[in-house]
């Protein structure tokens, strides 16, 4: 099965079983906004657990705020989002089309790295044991031709686009013959730029309602609190606040399912420093999060940093940790040193300070900050794609099994009567009503126990257990493992102690 292939099932799968659905499906849906459904939400909920414990509970310095998704309009022209939150997009004038420039050249230049990694593999199986990668990559002139090719695309690029020269970016298009997937023409519009806030009226009346934005990112609201937090919280620098919530972006092609959307959710921190220590701190907190990431066990080569040479305007460091999606590698976290930047802008723009006295310095300053901006539903989508698998049975069966990782799943425990009768029901009941307290049961008596099993299997439940006669008389009960489909007969006051050790968040904090 191609990548392709797997990213379509996994769609399909994920709307299947209640994880994810078309936004108004019923009204032929609404392009790139999404509902969590009832499994969906309780993985997104686990998710959101881990992430907030590990920032707010763990660290005594870091507390959270629920800040307003609509804020004082200047708030955004404090933070450049009206003057230069932008996109630079391209019509293709056959199809109608619209495409982000920038992606249209960055596909391109993905393509010739492709050529080039292709041309390797082939060296690799023409060559065997006495190939000799860094050489063949420095001599054969197909990898030369399409490297000096990529080099100078994206030098290019990076130049039109930094100086905001956007006919340069349309030629650049143009020169590379770049094609609409769609038309097959090379038929475009100029290259126009493209604010992604959303706006909307605030005030009952037309000619008092002003214009205020859906917030496109969590971390303003945090900024604008600084002070507040604080002094009631009697904050000490170095301190950081967290904060999960939703953003908007009027993105121009949403496309990846949960990987970009208009309407989507944001876990950011902003941690406050003293001048001159940001750096230092950027390193602690890169270092940091790959933790939390690799805690969970999707594997480490899923993971890579991506240093930015392109700085945004705020920031004097910036890196990704992106990865490895059925799609490719892609930017799932930024963590970015954001300078002063933004509480200098909102001391500028409201008029009030944004200082903090340092104690043990004697000195008044505005604090550096250092963030960490992860996408709720791009780890969602992370933690899903990669926990997907379909296989083959050694008796020739085929399953879908989800093997995500055990504290994080939607249902933790299967309760299943092998029979609807003999009191089997009854039993399993109880045990259900026992253990729920402790974590989240199903209970399930429909069809044969072969195809309950498969049902949790392809939901990610870490553990089934099923009660038959014998239960009835030693109060035993047999337990099945998801991963390896083990099965054992346990008794049950021992069921609490074996799940909640295999569940336990406690145990992945501990790791990080
Ligand atoms: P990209 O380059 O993919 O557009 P970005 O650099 O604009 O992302 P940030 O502004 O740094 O993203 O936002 C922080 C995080 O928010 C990203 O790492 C990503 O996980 C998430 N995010 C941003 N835009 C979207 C979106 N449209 N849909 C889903 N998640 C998003």
């Amino acid at each position: 099965m191609t990548q392709e292939e797997l990213f379509k099932s996994l769609i399909a799968h994920a709307k299947e079983y209640g994880f994810i659905f078309q936004s108004s499906e019923v009204y032929d849906g609404l392009s790139a906004v999404y509902d969590y459904g009832q499994l969906g939400v309780e993985l997104k909920n686990n998710i959101k657990k881990y992430w907030w414990d590990a920032m707010v509970r763990l660290n005594e310095n870091i507390v959270g705020i629920d800040s307003a998704i609509f804020m004082h309009p200047k708030i955004w022209e404090a933070s450049g989002h009206v003057g230069a939150f932008n996109d630079p997009l391209i019509d293709n004038k056959d199809s109608k089309k619209r495409y982000r420039a920038d992606v249209l050249l960055e596909d391109y230049i993905a393509k010739l790295e492709e050529k080039i990694e292709k041309e390797v593999e082939k060296g690799k199986k023409k060559f065997g044991e006495t190939f000799d990668e860094a050489q063949f990559r420095a001599t054969n002139p197909n990898v030369l031709r399409n490297r000096v090719k990529a080099d100078e695309v994206t030098a290019k690029m990076n130049e039109s686009l930094n100086s905001g020269d956007l006919e340069a970016v349309r030629q650049l298009i143009i020169d590379c013959e770049i094609a609409c997937p769609v038309s097959g023409s090379r038929n475009w519009t100029e290259v126009r730029q493209f604010n992604l806030m959303f706006s909307t009226q605030m005030g009952s009346v037309s000619e008092d309602a002003g214009t205020i934005y859906l917030r496109p990112e969590t971390a303003q609201g945090i900024f604008v609190n600084f002070l507040n937090v604080q002094k009631t919280g009697r904050m000490k620098i170095p301190f950081g606040i967290a904060q999960i919530g939703k953003a908007f972006r009027n993105e121009i092609v949403a496309r990846q399912f949960i990987f970009r959307m208009r309407e989507f959710e944001q876990m950011e921190m902003q941690f406050f420093v003293r001048p001159g220590e940001e750096i230092s701190w950027f390193e602690k907190w890169k270092e940091a999060r790959l933790k939390w990431h690799l805690a969970l066990g999707l594997g480490e080569s899923k993971y890579r940093f991506h240093n930015h040479e392109k700085l945004a305007h705020y920031a004097n460091a910036a890196a990704d940790i992106e990865f490895e999606f059925p799609f490719g590698f892609k930017e799932l976290e930024g963590i970015h040193s954001r300078t002063d930047f933004d509480l200098s802008q909102h001391q500028k723009f409201s008029g009030k300070k944004m200082q903090y006295f340092d104690p043990e310095t004697n000195e008044n300053y505005v604090p550096y900050v250092v963030e960490t901006s992860i996408g709720l539903d791009r780890t969602f989508l992370a933690i899903y794609s990669s926990s997907y698998c379909e296989e083959k049975l050694e008796n020739g069966e085929d399953r879908v099994v989800l093997r995500l990782p055990a504290f994080l799943a939607p249902v933790k425990l299967a309760v299943l009567p092998l029979v609807k009768k003999d009191g089997l029901p009854e039993f399993a009941r109880k045990i259900m009503d026992d253990l729920k307290y402790d974590v989240n049961c199903q209970y399930d008596e429909k069809d044969s126990i072969g195809k309950r099993y498969r049902r949790q299997d392809a939901i990610g439940t870490p553990f089934c257990i099923t009660i038959d006669h014998q239960s009835l008389t030693d109060n035993t009960v047999t337990i099945r493992y998801r991963d390896s489909m083990e099965q054992e007969r346990v008794p049950v006051e021992d069921l609490r102690k074996i799940i909640e050790e295999k569940v336990s968040m406690r145990k992945v904090l501990e790791q990080i």
